[in-house]
C-alpha cells in the first residue's frame, strides 16, 4: 500500500481548509464578511451531518425498547426560561480588553493557567479571583494585560414574536438548550402513549447562545444543534441506569469509528445544587486538545418540579399498579452535533503516501461518508466508456443514493478528490470492461488496492463492503 505510514497531520488549520475546499463547512454569511460564531454546512457537510444524526436516532430510538422521539417547537412560552433558571442563571463571566475590546470568558481563561472558577461563585468572588491573577491574563487578540472588571453575561438570545409593538408584550427567547421541549411534553407523552417508567425521550434541536468568544471553528458557535435524551426513572432508581447510559453513549462513539484513545470521560468537580452526578465525554481535538462533546447529567426531579411550580400543572406520574404518584428523576444526555461532526472529521483526517505521492484522505466509516461511491469512465472522450459508466452510475445511484459521476481530469486526480471527501469506493469503467466484458475496477480508499468485479456482482459486493 503506502510507503509512508498514515499520519494525522490534522492541525485545526488543515481541517478547516479541507472543510472549505471540499464543500463541508462554510463561514456563515461569508460574502458579507462573515458572522462570528455561525457556520453553514455545505453539500458534503450536510450529508455527513445527516448520517451522524441518523446513526444517533437509530441508537436512541429504533434500537431501544422504551425510547420515544420528539420534535418540539423552538419558540417557547417566556415562563419556560424562568422555570428552567435560564433568565437569571444562564450566565458566563466576561471581561473585556481595554485596548482592543476583545471579550474573554474569564472561567475558561483562568482554567488555562490551572485556576478553577466555581460555577456558583458570586460576581464579587469572581472579581477577587480574577484580580489575583490579572498579571497572568493576556488578551488573546492584542497581547495586552488590561481588562475591565468581570461581569455576568446572560447567554440567552432574545427576539420578538407576533404583535410585539403593543404595550406589555414581552420578548421570547431562542432556545438556549434543546431539552426543555422534552420536559414540556412529558405529560403529553404519558397521557397519549402511556409509557411505563423507566422510559426515555429523544430529540434533536437547534440551540442559540450569545457566546462571549465563539472560537475553535465548530466547537464554540452561537447557533448549534443538540441531540438530547431524557430518561425518566423512579426517584432514587438513578444509579444503575446512569452507569448503563454512560456505557451506551461511549459505545455509540466507537460505533462511528472514532479512535477510543481519543475519547475520555471527565467527571464534573462542581455540581449544581440539584444534581447527583455529571460526566462529560471529551474528544482530543487537534490543536486545542481534550474538550467536551457530550454531557451526561443525573438531574433528580429538578426540571419537572420547576415546570410544575411555574405552570401550575400536575406533572407527577401515576404508577399504573400501585397508583402511587411521584415526580420522576431525569438522566440526561446532551450532545452537540457540530462538536461531534468536528471530532469525526478530525479522527478521519490522515495524510499518507500512495503511489509515491502524499495525499490527504478522510478515513470515514462508510455509513458516515457523504459520498458512498464515485463512478468514472477511464477517459472522457471515448463515448463507449462514458455510456457504460453512465449506465452503471444510474444503477448504483438507485441503490445507494449518494453516488457521484466524475469524468473531469486524469484518473489519479479524480481518486485524490474522492479520498479527500472520504468516498470509500471508486468504480472505473475501462477498455477491458467494454472489450473483454471483464467487469469494472473497484478501488478501495484506504489501501488504494483495486479489484475487478463483474457488473452482475457489483451491487451486492458494494452493499456488503458498505457496512
Ligand atoms: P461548555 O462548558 O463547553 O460551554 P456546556 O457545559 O455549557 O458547554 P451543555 O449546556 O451541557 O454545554 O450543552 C450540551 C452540549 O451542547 C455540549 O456537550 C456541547 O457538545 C454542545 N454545546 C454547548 N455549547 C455549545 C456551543 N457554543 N457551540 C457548539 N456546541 C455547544
Amino acid at each position: 500500500m503506502s510507503k509512508k505510514e498514515a499520519t494525522k497531520e490534522n492541525s485545526m488549520e488543515n481541517l478547516i481548509a479541507l472543510c472549505k475546499r471540499r464543500g463541508f463547512v462554510y463561514q456563515g454569511s461569508e460574502i458579507y464578511g462573515g458572522l462570528a460564531g455561525v457556520y453553514d454546512f455545505g453539500p458534503r457537510g450536510v450529508e455527513l451531518l445527516n448520517n451522524i444524526k441518523a446513526s444517533w436516532w437509530k441508537a436512541n430510538v429504533y434500537d431501544k425498547e422504551n425510547y420515544y422521539g420528539l420534535d418540539s417547537g423552538m419558540f417557547k412560552h417566556p415562563r419556560v426560561w424562568e422555570a428552567s433558571g435560564h433568565t437569571k442563571g444562564f450566565v458566563d463571566p466576561m471581561a473585556e480588553c481595554r485596548k482592543c475590546n476583545t471579550r474573554i470568558r474569564v472561567d475558561k481563561e483562568l482554567a488555562k493557567i490551572g485556576v478553577a472558577a466555581d460555577e456558583k461563585m458570586s460576581e464579587k468572588d469572581l472579581n477577587d479571583l480574577f484580580d489575583a491573577h490579572r498579571n497572568e491574563m493576556v488578551c488573546p487578540s492584542c497581547g495586552k494585560k488590561d481588562f475591565t472588571a468581570v461581569r455576568a453575561f446572560n447567554l440567552l438570545v432574545k427576539t420578538n414574536l407576533g404583535d410585539f409593538t403593543s404595550a406589555g408584550s414581552e420578548p421570547v427567547y431562542l432556545p438556549g438548550e434543546a431539552c426543555q421541549g422534552i420536559y414540556l411534553n412529558f405529560k403529553n407523552i404519558v397521557d397519549t402513549l402511556q409509557p411505563s417508567i423507566p422510559f426515555g425521550v429523544a430529540q434533536m434541536g437547534k440551540a442559540f447562545r450569545n457566546e462571549i468568544s465563539p472560537r475553535n471553528f465548530l466547537f464554540r458557535t452561537r447557533e448549534f444543534e443538540q441531540a438530547d435524551t431524557q430518561f425518566f426513572v423512579r426517584p432514587n432508581e438513578n444509579k444503575e441506569a446512569y452507569e448503563a447510559i454512560k456505557k451506551d453513549r461511549w459505545q455509540w462513539y466507537l460505533s462511528l469509528g472514532i479512535d477510543e484513545e481519543k475519547l475520555r470521560f471527565k467527571q464534573h468537580e462542581h455540581l449544581v445544587f440539584y444534581a447527583k452526578d455529571a460526566w462529560d465525554i471529551e474528544y482530543d481535538f487537534p490543536t486545542f486538545g481534550f474538550d467536551e462533546i457530550e454531557g451526561i447529567h443525573d438531574r433528580t426531579d429538578y426540571d419537572l418540579t420547576q415546570h410544575m411550580k411555574f405552570s401550575g400543572i400536575d406533572l407527577r406520574y401515576t404508577d399504573p399498579k400501585t397508583v402511587e404518584k411521584y415526580i420522576p428523576w431525569i438522566l440526561e444526555t446532551s450532545m452537540g452535533l457540530g462538536r461531534v461532526f468536528l471530532a469525526v472529521m478530525a479522527d478521519a483526517y490522515h495524510e499518507d503516501e500512495l503511489g509515491g505521492k502524499t495525499r490527504v484522505v478522510l478515513r470515514l466509516s462508510p455509513k458516515l461518508a457523504p459520498v458512498k461511491i464515485a463512478v468514472f469512465p477511464l477517459l472522457k472522450n471515448k463515448p463507449q466508456l462514458v455510456e457504460k459508466a453512465s449506465e452503471i452510475y444510474t444503477t448504483l445511484k438507485k441503490e445507494f443514493g449518494a453516488v457521484v459521476f466524475d469524468d473531469n481530469g486524469n484518473i489519479g486526480k479524480r481518486y485524490r478528490r474522492q479520498d479527500e471527501i472520504g468516498t470509500p469506493f471508486c468504480v472505473t469503467v475501462d477498455f477491458e470492461t467494454i472489450e473483454k466484458h471483464a467487469g469494472v475496477t473497484v478501488r478501495d480508499r484506504d489501501t488504494g488496492g483495486q479489484e475487478r468485479v463483474s457488473e452482475k456482482e457489483l451491487v451486492d459486493k458494494l452493499r456488503v463492503s458498505m457496512v
